[in-house]
């Protein structure tokens, strides 16, 4: 047996649960990666990608020198480059002093809305905290945005517009207090494994009643007692006849909304048209069923609400997201223990980013821009002048693609996302990365994006840096350097501290601060501003970490929110309309295509693609009912093409009952088989969050010689 050198406690990089892992490390090697049976988060248990998905970073392909590309690229003229030779090793010095030259001459000559960048869900709090701030402090610009705006940002305007606070309520294991939970537009098995896990538990072993709200008969409906499986994007008619259903059958918890609410009396008017019929004839979930899960969840002694990027992922997220929140203001579950509000937050790190204020309308902590009072603290703390900050609203992800252009956003900066995958419409998204006038990729791999740049930064992994991730419940947990950095690849927050030093000095500009002892006193900076983080210190979370708000040095953690009272005050009912997706089926496209994850993998695959991982799942599929694949002549491993007006991708088929007739499903991450390649730009007019849960296409069988790897077929499958 191998004998470890040490065991280094860390999070793990995956899924905002936050695992806690143990690395076990020989001769600077991750061997074996465990977890105790007291880790608060997790028990002990692991999925199959925190347990053995950690080999990506010992991988061949992974770039641990800086590179420059060796064909200058101008702008309508940019090419992908994924091989090394059309790459040129450089030292840090000549890659940094080339990427400050380019960015402050772009930035002297266009100004600030010429500049952009994406912080990164992977990486730590004190990485994101740090890029925003350069972008901020340096080129006066609030085009800072990263990936939620691509999972979760109909959920975060809702939360901020009717409590004024967008984390998860409660904590993730609080679930076993649950007597009934629903679970809406998630499939926690595959996204979120060690909280499904709980949820399980709750139901097998205390008794809990679980409502699934799916278009896919998910793991979890084994395990339900009600399956409404509605048809893509009528999340609104749906939660709302519910709530129409609650409100005339008086299971209102009045004093809750006496007491708590406002806009009740107006909301309740709006209902009127929102019957279960009305809301069967749009969703295609019997009406009798509507009426059971608002009956079992109003009566519950402590219901909770979980949901995924089915609520949030389409042309009216907001909208989908304040349906669910006026379910738990109509009944009172929320702000107790065991009830509450619980979008689960997807990458590992995507709430401390956010938290961070990786987002174009928010500072730190949320603080908005355009306000003069927050702008001043942040000028105070980062040593600008007063004014000096932008009070302009930045662009969001999405936004800053479609304004590359001339006169438009000239320079981006990417550190660890990968848009070429993640964006909608990709064939729109390659033109507008092809516009850029100078870009750069900080990350592990040369990515689809990364491909496109002119500078790659090689950054570390996760068990090569210190810092902080926060995970889905708020718990600001330590991530741990296991072994030093591979090559000469440098910890992200080290690389943005000195690429900022030398932009500063070459725009004259008073230091904003950019020498850390480490991450320790990045994160202080940050919590001597931000309230919510005044308590947290690095020796306080050494152990299990700590749930914040956390106000001073003394204060415990905050398990769950709002038991007096929501921080915008009152809870704010907003009146509905039923919107319809954008792109309605028809003969042409007569499939609604929805979109998600696997188990096995993450994201645009930078990570697991890079890993064993790949082997246990190495193709896309595209999953469709039996009924429709009789009727298209597709047969369970047959090549087939999918379609849509933006696109077309060849893939394997999958058929199964696990999907419903007239909806098809394909994972996002396959570059090879890029569903982003089909999905739709069609944006949510607050949250600006794209619709990847549903558009119009077309399934028709294709030749095997078609397919992007014909030999490589999923040896196994969970169907
Ligand atoms: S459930 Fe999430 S955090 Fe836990 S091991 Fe799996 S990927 Fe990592």
């Amino acid at each position: 047996m191998i004998k470890a050198d040490r065991v280094v406690s860390t999070t793990c990089p995956y899924c905002g649960v936050g695992c806690n892992l143990q690395l076990h490390v020989k001769d600077d090697y991750i061997f074996k990666v465990t977890s105790p049976f007291d880790a608060v988060v997790n028990q002990g248990n692991l999925c199959v990608k925190g347990r053995f998905g950690y080999d990506y970073i010992y991988h061949p392909k992974r770039v641990t020198k800086p590179l420059l590309r060796k064909t200058t690229q101008k702008p309508g003229e940019r090419t992908q480059a994924f091989d090394r030779d059309e790459w040129r090793e450089v030292s840090w010095d000549e890659a940094l002093d080339y990427v400050a030259d380019r960015l402050v001459e772009i930035y002297r000559r266009d100004g600030s809305d010429a500049m952009s960048v994406y912080c990164c869900a992977k990486a730590t709090n004190e990485d994101n905290y740090l890029l925003q701030k350069m972008f901020r402090a340096l080129f006066r610009t609030n085009n800072v945005d990263h990936c939620t705006r691509l999972c979760h940002a109909g959920s975060v305007v809702a939360l901020q517009q009717a409590l004024g606070s967008s984390a998860m309520s409660n904590t993730a294991s609080e679930v076993i207090h649950n007597d009934v939970m629903m679970i809406v537009g998630s499939n926690t098995s595959e996204n979120h494994p060690i909280i499904a896990l709980q949820m399980k538990e709750a139901v097998s072993k205390y008794g809990a009643k679980m409502i699934v709200v799916d278009p896919r008969r998910i793991d979890l409906v084994d395990f339900a007692d009600l399956w409404l499986p509605l048809k893509p994007g009528t999340n609104v008619p749906l939660l709302t006849a519910m709530a129409h259903v609650i409100v005339k059958e008086g299971l209102v918890n009045y004093e809750f909304i006496k007491n708590r609410t406002e806009g009740y009396e107006d909301f309740v008017e709006s209902l009127e048209k929102f019957t279960p019929e009305y809301a069967e004839e749009i969703s295609g979930v019997p009406a009798d069923d509507i009426r059971a899960a608002a009956r079992l969840y109003a009566n519950a002694k402590n219901g909770a609400i979980y949901w995924g990027m089915g609520i949030s992922q389409l042309s009216h997220g907001t909208a989908s997201a304040l349906a669910l929140i006026h379910l738990a203001f109509l009944t009172g579950h929320v702000g107790r223990e065991g009830t509450g509000l619980n979008p689960l937050r997807g990458q590992n790190n995507v709430q401390g980013a956010s938290d961070m204020g990786s987002m174009p309308f928010h500072y730190p902590g949320y603080m908005r821009v355009d306000d003069e009072a927050n702008a001043a603290k942040w000028e105070a703390a980062w040593n600008v002048e007063p004014g000096g900050l932008s009070r302009e609203l930045g662009l969001t992800t999405t936004e800053i693609l479609s304004h590359a252009h001339p006169g438009g956003v000239r320079a981006l900066y990417i550190m660890g996302e990968n848009p070429m995958m993640s964006e909608p419409n990709l064939n729109e998204t390659r033109k507008h990365m092809g516009q850029l006038e100078f870009l750069v990729a900080q990350d592990l791999f040369i990515n689809e994006s990364g491909a496109f740049a002119d500078v790659f930064l090689p950054a570390t992994p996760f068990a090569e840096k210190d810092g902080t991730f926060t995970n889905t419940d708020r718990r600001v947990q330590r991530v741990r350097q296991a072994h030093a950095p591979r090559g000469n690849s440098r910890a992200d927050w080290e690389i943005i501290c000195d690429l900022a030093r030398r932009i500063e000095s070459r725009l004259g500009l008073a230091t904003a601060k950019w020498t850390y002892s480490g991450p320790e006193e990045i994160f202080a900076e940050m919590a001597s501003v931000v309230p919510d983080f005044a308590g947290i210190t690095y020796e306080r979370i050494a152990k299990t970490g700590l749930q914040y708000p956390v106000w001073d040095k003394n204060h415990p953690g905050t398990p769950f929110l709002f038991s007096e009272t929501f921080p915008r005050g009152r809870g704010k009912f907003t009146s509905l309309d039923y919107v319809p997706v954008v792109e309605q089926v028809d003969d042409e496209y007569p499939f609604i295509l929805t979109t998600g994850r696997v188990l096995e993998h993450w994201h645009g695959g930078t990570m697991t693609r890079n890993s064993d991982l790949d082997a246990l799942y190495p193709e896309a599929r595209v999953e469709i009912h039996p009924a429709d694949a009789e009727i298209h002549g597709i047969l369970d491993g047959m090549a087939v093409k999918v379609t849509s007006r933006r696109g077309e991708i060849v893939v394997r088929a999958t058929v199964t009952e696990k999907t419903t007739v007239g909806v098809v499903f394909l994972s996002w991450h396959f570059a090879e088989a890029a569903a982003n390649l089909l999905t739709i730009d069609a944006l949510d007019p607050q949250a600006k969050i794209p619709e990847f849960k549903a558009c119009a296409v077309q399934v028709f069988p294709a030749r095997k010689e078609d397919l992007p790897n014909p030999d490589v077929v999923v040896a196994r499958g969970r169907y």
